[in-house]
């Protein structure tokens, strides 16, 4: 032993850990975030060094994971094979600005002058050295991948740091519905209830306007039925959205402690979750607009709540002017407008200057952090950004929402966080992923509400549903790429397409509130400033005004309203729309040339589904082929989520879904080649994962086709099969969707028929190889290209026998 010195081992830890130290000072030195003259603490080198570890394996992690292959399709999947974001943003706006008319240029010469000027700007402002070593924790983590500046702050609107504070009576057992009760107590609404009531009290018509998150939708309906009105009739309440109508109606059963469909039910198209107990009813816009078919005066409400105007749906529109209507020969009828904005002088003037009632808000300041360059592909960025506030912020201190634009966005968004956070072990703490999308099945709703378990962080994977219908507690973090899904629809051709859009600056800016509910935010824009201010539109152009009307204008006919132009709209739509839409509705024969409904209209009346879609069942009957049809026309309303394409057995899913398109049916009869082989099984859930099918979809599929079965029954069309026909069915599709047809070209793309705009067969369809020489399509998905999804081939003498008015042979 003799000479050696025995070193301890805490020695020995110390020494390597010094020397590890100065080579990290050196590596850090190097970088450009350390500013001269500053100096760090040891600690906070270690603190570095260990976010640098974690840091380089997202990167790692972030290189290996190779996503353009995932195994679904998002809608922004194109021929290349990726989510080309900066061409995607590029064909959006264009497209958004043609159908839109805003000729504004967009001077890219100028866009660095002015990002110059606004980084200039905020480095004055919060760029002292000290401030920027501070909050730039952020600059470090970030530098590599995503670099964002700070450079607004939102400021906090009567913050009152106290009531924000949860209830800290935790010492007494309270049950589950005394600490619900508790709650509903700290709401901001909470103080203004009996004011409240008094206002409802004396006005017929009350425009209700405050934060998302301060009561309005779970209180308001409970107030009221506190107060008795739920004695002389129903209290309704309605909802753009279903996810949202669902969501409300479990929470308020809960707070009022009772069964969800009893005393509180929902009802959204396909689902009633209603009893005859029910007396508050939670809906989509579209559902109460339907119900006005049964009841024109709605006599069975004492209340109708026409929620989250601000949305300007188009069902919410029409409603506007339907509730307008009936409240003035139903003085006992209460009508209650709310909304998440401030600009409620728009409601009032239109309800004959409606009185307003304003809940004070109570948001706390959030700082807002653009990127200095344009993120090139926002899905990953986005994912990046999350990691990023995930390793480098303590578990604990707040959750992160993520906007995204739909399900199959979410779904491939958290397949990569999985792959992405799975390597990491114990080493960050646990991340729990919680999508929210309309389809998203009941059952896994309410998992964004569940409490975040200590020391773990929930990333929440949502569409604009959080935008202002859902509001989620303890996000202290939004990631917003800025854009969302719309539909777009020219009024001169009459296509309508859905495109992903830039959000508006409106949206932009409530997106950023919901950071700052319980504490101080920070919202992550993955986009720059310049484009915040110059490419962003101020609001929101209300869906009327960009949408295809021919399902409304249907609706409005079937309750008797003829007169369409003079419909007292808040915003008319354009005439242009309007007309085309009578003339589609014309052309499938649902209105005469005198504009008046038809038995056929009046059959596709009843049938909550797009014209086209209705028109194609009601043609069944003549095909004989209504049981089909039906299965077909329920597998389209599903959406894009039939089947399933596992990353690692891509070979074997395609193959499984060529199967069912054998002999190039085409993708209608493929979707029903489905359908049938499940019946077959029994609705085997075996069947559908050696199938590689979605089981939820395809029972979300079944409970949509026993309803189109029983709307069959009730416009009196047998349910007869002719499988051995595929011409017939297809007859069937065409009689409803001959407006969508294509030919053909020399270069492989297409032509629509009617107005020739070049479109193509979207890759994900059955026929995307075959190319036949006529085809219809179901819509269009506007992403790198115009892509028609799922299409079936016709014989063109098909369309002169079935629409002989709308198309005639040339020569
Ligand atoms: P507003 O309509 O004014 O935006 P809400 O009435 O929707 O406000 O929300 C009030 C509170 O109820 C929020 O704190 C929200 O988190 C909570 N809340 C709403 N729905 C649910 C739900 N399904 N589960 C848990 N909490 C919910
Ligand atoms: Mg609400």
């Amino acid at each position: 032993m003799g000479a050696l010195r025995k070193v301890s081992r805490q020695e020995y830890l110390k020494k390597r850990e010094q020397k590890k130290l100065e080579e990290l000072r050196d590596d850090i030195e190097d970088e450009q975030y350390l500013f001269d003259g500053v100096k760090l603490t040891e600690a906070e080198y270690r603190e570095l060094r260990y976010k640098k570890e974690i840091y380089e394996l997202v990167k790692k992690r972030t290189e290996e994971s190779d996503y353009t292959d995932e195994y679904r399709m998002p809608d922004a999947y194109d021929v290349e094979g990726g989510i080309n974001q900066e061409k995607r943003f590029a064909v959006a706006l264009q497209r958004y600005r043609d159908t839109n008319a805003g000729d504004k240029m967009n001077p890219f010469a100028e866009q660095e002058a002015w990002e110059d000027h606004q980084i200039g700007k905020a480095t004055l402002n919060y760029g002292s050295k000290d401030r920027k070593l501070k909050s730039d924790d952020y600059q470090f983590v970030f530098e590599d991948q995503i670099e964002f500046i700070k450079a607004t702050v939102m400021d906090g609107v009567n913050v009152d740091q106290e009531s924000s504070i949860e209830s800290p009576d935790s010492s007494s057992a309270k049950t589950a519905f005394e600490k619900l009760q508790q709650d509903r107590q700290t709401l901001p609404i909470f103080p203004y209830r009996d004011q409240l009531l008094q206002a409802i009290h004396d006005h017929q018509v009350l425009v209700i306007v405050g934060e998302t998150g301060s009561g309005k939708t779970t209180q308001i309906p409970q107030y009221l039925h506190e107060a008795g009105y739920t004695k002389r009739g129903k209290i309704g309440c309605t909802q753009p959205r279903r996810v949202a109508a669902m969501s409300v109606a479990a929470r308020v059963s809960q707070e009022m402690g009772v069964k969800l469909g009893h005393e509180v039910g929902y009802s959204i198209r396909f689902e009633d979750c209603t009893s005859e107990k029910t007396v508050l009813k939670y809906m989509t816009d579209g559902m109460l607009l339907r119900e006005f078919l049964g009841e024109p005066d709605l006599a069975s409400y004492s209340v109708v709540m026409v929620d989250e105007a601000h949305e300007r749906t188009l069902s919410t529109d029409i409603l506007f002017g339907l509730v307008k209507d009936i409240s003035r020969f139903r003085p006992d009828l209460k009508l209650l407008i709310s909304s998440a904005t401030l600009d409620a002088e728009k409601f009032s003037d239109y309800f004959d200057s409606a009185p307003i009632f304003k809940i004070p808000g109570r948001r706390f300041p959030v700082e807002i952090h653009y990127t200095k360059a344009p993120e090139a592909d926002y899905l990953d960025a986005a994912i990046v950004t999350a990691l990023q506030i995930h390793v480098t912020q303590p578990p604990g201190d707040g959750d992160i929402l993520v906007f995204l634009t739909g399900q199959e966005e979410i779904e491939t968004a958290e397949e990569i966080l999985k792959h992405r956070t799975r390597g990491f072990g114990t080493k960050i703490a646990e991340l729990i992923i919680c999508p929210i999308y309309a389809n998203l099945p009941t059952e896994l709703q309410s998992k964004i509400f569940e409490p975040t378990p200590e020391g773990a962080r929930k990333v929440v994977l949502a569409t604009n549903i959080a935008e202002t219908s859902l509001t989620i507690d303890g996000i202290k973090y939004v990631i917003d790429p800025g854009f969302c899904k719309m539909k777009s629809y020219n009024p001169r051709t009459g296509m309508e397409s859905l495109l992903v859009a830039p959000i508006s600056k409106a949206s932009a800016n409530q997106r950023a509130g919901r950071s700052g509910r319980t504490g101080p935010g920070k919202c992550f824009r993955l986009f720059t400033a310049y484009n915040f201010y110059n490419d962003l539109d101020d609001n929101t152009v209300p869906e009327i005004q960009r949408t295809n009307l021919a399902n409304v204008v249907l609706t409005l006919k079937s309750l008797g309203i003829n007169d369409l132009l003079n419909f007292d709209f808040m915003d008319p739509p354009p005439s242009e729309a309007l007309l085309k839409a009578l003339e589609m509705l014309y052309a499938l024969s649902a209105l005469n040339k005198n504009g008046e409904l038809t038995k056929v209209g009046r059959r596709m009346a009843e049938f909550p589904l797009d014209p086209m879609l209705s028109k194609m069942i009601v043609a069944s009957d003549k095909y004989k082929c209504s049981d089909e049809i039906i299965s077909i026309a329920a597998m389209l309303s599903v959406g894009n989520s039939i089947f399933y394409r596992p990353k690692d057995k891509q070979v074997h899913a395609d193959n499984a879904r060529l199967n069912f398109h054998m002999g190039n049916v085409g993708d209608h009869i493929a979707l029903l080649n489905v359908y049938s082989s499940w019946r077959e099984t029994n609705f085997s859930t075996q069947w559908c994962y050696e199938n590689y099918i979605q089981v939820r979809s395809m029972k979300r599929a079944r409970d949509i086709r026993d309803q189109l079965e029983g709307l069959l029954e009730r416009v009196e069309i047998d349910l007869t099969s002719n499988l051995n026909d595929l011409d017939a069915v297809k007859k069937a599709i065409t009689s409803g969707f001959f407006p969508h047809s294509a030919r053909l070209q020399k270069n492989g793309s297409y032509k629509t028929v009617k107005h020739p705009q070049t479109v193509h067969i979207h890759p994900s369809s059955g026929l995307a190889q075959v190319l036949p020489r006529w085809l219809v399509y179901h819509e269009l998905v506007l992403t790198t290209k115009e892509y028609m999804r799922q299409v079936t081939e016709l014989k063109p003498d098909w369309l002169v026998e079935i629409a002989p008015h709308y198309y005639q042979l040339k020569d």
